[in-house]
């Protein structure tokens, strides 16, 4: 008898120990992958390892009185802790294999009716020694139909929700051995309670058991591994399909479309023909990319841009200037061919794009303008075309024609230009900042600038309520070297007052990253107010980044042999890029608020900021994330990895005046 209560003590303990550890290697996991369906399998062992445990104690403490406080104590741990072992589980394989998110009203449920069932039946019948027999009934033979019922349930979920992976299998194999055994273990037990055999089976069963729930175990940890594989190959799919993307049009860039067109003008001139310039941009394309996804959208950017190559017209120049705009350039002789060939171009746009089985309709906004009547350089017939296309957007026509008078005619524009211009001299453009943090040892590791405009009439302007006023007046290099000036400026001040240096990162505009003279004048800069120039921190949008890739990659490099550092901004939403980000001598990625939004309740975006931390990683590149709003997102970011956060929780953009208070606070 001795011995054996010796053996079974050796076996609950082991049982606690085994189960204990397999919940702290599903914790890690759950750490590490955030997912809810490893946190309920975790919960899951952690509740069988206190049953175990509770029986471990019955054990060592044997004999305890009945009705004894520390008799009911240990039953109601022990009773507990068994049935939400088994909730637990079942929650686990139903929230690994479904995407339903809303599970806490069910948690609650589970626990509840855990924490009754398990109290039910450890107090019944508790008090009297007598009621030996029906004790067993409430405590063992009740738990175990309920287990047994329960897994041959899991095993029809299981046959009906298709699962294909291993893990999958044999847990179905697994449960069905389960439920086989709790429900006949469950009858014998009322049958034959007093007979000899099933004395022997019991004891037979403590082994079977152990045994049964490590191999559970192991199962679970299966699952996991495999399920990750299934979301990590996806996410690896984007991520190729994402690098793929410099020959995504196969037509010029916008560097390249001003090459070719001056060109052409020549060619035009001296037969004395005309050419039109079409700029062209496509209606709501962001919705196709969003509705559609990345893919689609690219493949429709790609049909447009055949499209409009092969077409019958013969143009002299077809390019993308950005994302969804592009040029069309042919020459003519009267105004009917001109005509002819705008309509041409919406026909071009409307035709229906077939893309995985479906059927996309698109539209585009036109504005055009002639050379030599209009402009006798590419660079101003660009940007008349484009002051056309303006308002074609705004006033929401399908084509707009460039006139001499539009400017003046577009009277908005021609004020702010005037207001811009006052604000460039009375500087009130003023810098604001926010803080960007270092996870690796908490602290602050420097901070973006984001300009404002302090308007006069209507108050503090965030970018976005007059950047498109910049971009349709070219105003933009001028605001960028205002910027950089403005930001030096700041780094050399705070030294003076503070002694202190705080790196600051400008975001700095296509266009001026491959002006000519941007590096001496950065040197310029960092001369005449002595900054060193590690701290200062460019950062350049993917976008640009991919459809230049040459003439930028040269900038990047001759940067950062200067010490200037340079982050890709809003990594992941461009037509690029990871096979670009191991040829470029870049830093640090930003990636984009977007994918940080959901991180913390979507599954897959997860997993592509894992594999972008990853993949940046093993370049040799830093990662920071923008957009981090909730204690959650930043928790989850450290655990895979990140190296750094900026976003509203840690603090909104603010002004100088406030920020030079964050740092004496910090
Ligand atoms: P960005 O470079 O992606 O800058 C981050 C934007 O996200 C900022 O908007 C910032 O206020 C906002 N933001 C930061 N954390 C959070 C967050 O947790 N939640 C949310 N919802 N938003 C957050 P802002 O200041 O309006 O700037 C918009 C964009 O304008 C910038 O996007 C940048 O591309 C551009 N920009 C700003 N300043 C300059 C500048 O001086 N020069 C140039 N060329 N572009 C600038
Ligand atoms: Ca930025
Ligand atoms: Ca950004």
């Amino acid at each position: 008898m001795a011995e054996r209560a010796l053996t079974l003590s050796l076996i609950y303990s082991t049982e606690t120990l085994i189960f204990s550890m397999l919940a702290l290697l599903l914790f890690a996991y759950h750490r590490g992958l955030g997912h809810a369906y490893i946190k309920f399998w975790m919960f899951s062992f952690a509740a069988l390892a206190f049953s175990q445990f509770s029986y471990f104690l019955q054990n060592v403490l044997n004999q305890l009185e009945i009705g004894s406080f520390l008799d009911i104590t240990i039953t109601l741990v022990r009773q507990i802790g068994h049935y939400l072992f088994f909730f637990f589980l079942m929650l686990g394989v139903y929230s690994a294999t479904t995407q339903d998110k809303k599970l806490a009203k069910v948690v609650f449920l589970g626990i509840a009716t855990s924490v009754i069932v398990g109290a039910s039946a450890s107090l019944f019948y508790a008090f009297d020694a007598s009621y030996v027999f029906n004790r067993f009934y409430l405590r063992e033979s009740l738990a175990a139909f309920i287990f047994g019922c329960g897994f041959i349930a899991a095993v029809s979920y299981l046959l009906s929700s298709h699962i294909s992976h291993f893990a999958g299998k044999i847990l179905l194999v697994f449960c069905a051995i389960a439920g086989v055994r709790y429900i006949t273990y469950s009858f014998a037990s009322i049958v034959s309670l007093t007979d000899d055999w099933f004395r022997h089976l019991t004891q037979w069963l403590v082994f079977v058991d152990m045994g049964g729930y490590i191999v559970l175990g192991f199962i679970l940890m299966v699952w996991i591994q495999g399920r990750e594989r299934d979301i990590a190959s996806s996410a690896i799919n984007r991520a190729k399909y994402l690098g793929m993307h410099d020959s995504l049009t196969g037509v010029l860039n916008r560097e390249q479309v001003i090459e070719k067109l001056t060109g052409e003008m020549k060619i035009a001139d001296d037969k004395a023909k005309k050419l039109c310039v079409y700029l062209l941009d496509i209606k709501r394309f962001k919705f196709v990319n969003d509705t559609y996804g990345l893919k689609v959208g690219d493949l429709i950017l790609g049909e447009i841009a055949r499209r409009l190559n092969h077409s019958i017209l013969k143009p002299k120049v077809v390019g993308r200037l950005s994302g969804d705009s592009f040029m069309y350039v042919v020459d003519y002789t009267n105004e009917q061919q001109q005509q002819a060939a705008l309509e041409h171009i919406h026909a071009l746009i409307a035709r229906p794009y077939q893309v995985a089985q479906q059927e996309v309709h698109l539209q585009c906004s036109v504005g055009y303008c002639d050379f030599p009547a209009d402009a006798d350089n590419a660079d101003d017939l660009l940007q008349k075309s484009n002051l056309a296309l303006f308002q074609a957007e705004t006033n929401n026509i399908h084509s707009v024609k460039y006139e001499p008078g539009m400017q003046s005619q577009g009277r908005h524009l021609l004020a702010m230009e005037k207001e811009i211009r006052q604000a460039f001299n009375s500087e009130a453009f003023i810098l604001h900042f926010q803080p960007q943090l270092n996870l690796k040892n908490n602290r602050l590791e420097g901070a973006e600038v984001l300009v404002r405009w302090q308007h006069p009439d209507k108050g503090l302007l965030a970018p976005g309520q007059f950047f498109h006023d910049i971009e349709a007046l070219n105003l933009f290099s001028e605001l960028d070297s205002y910027v950089l000036e403005k930001t030096c400026q700041t780094i050399a001040r705070w030294y003076k007052t503070y002694k202190r240096r705080v790196p600051l990162a400008i975001n700095i505009t296509a266009v001026e990253f491959q002006a000519p003279n941007f590096i001496k004048n950065i040197q310029r800069l960092l001369k005449k107010y002595e900054i060193p120039p590690i701290y200062l921190e460019l950062e350049v949008t993917e976008n640009v980044v991919i459809t230049d890739i040459d003439l930028v990659m040269n900038t990047i490099t001759v940067l950062q042999n200067m010490g200037i550092k340079v982050s890709i901004d809003d990594f992941g939403t461009g037509y690029s890029s990871l096979a670009y980000l191991r040829k470029l001598p870049i830093d640090k990625i930003k990636i984009d608020r977007s994918f940080i939004q959901e991180v913390a309740s979507n599954d897959s975006d997860l997993t592509i900021v894992k594999t972008m931390v990853e993949l940046s990683h093993g370049l040799g590149k830093r990662v920071l994330a923008e957009g981090v709003e909730t204690k959650e997102q930043l928790q989850l970011l450290r655990n895979i990895g990140c190296d750094a956060v900026q976003g509203y929780f840690i603090s909104k953009p603010i002004s100088e005046e406030e920020f030079t208070k964050y740092l004496k606070r910090k």
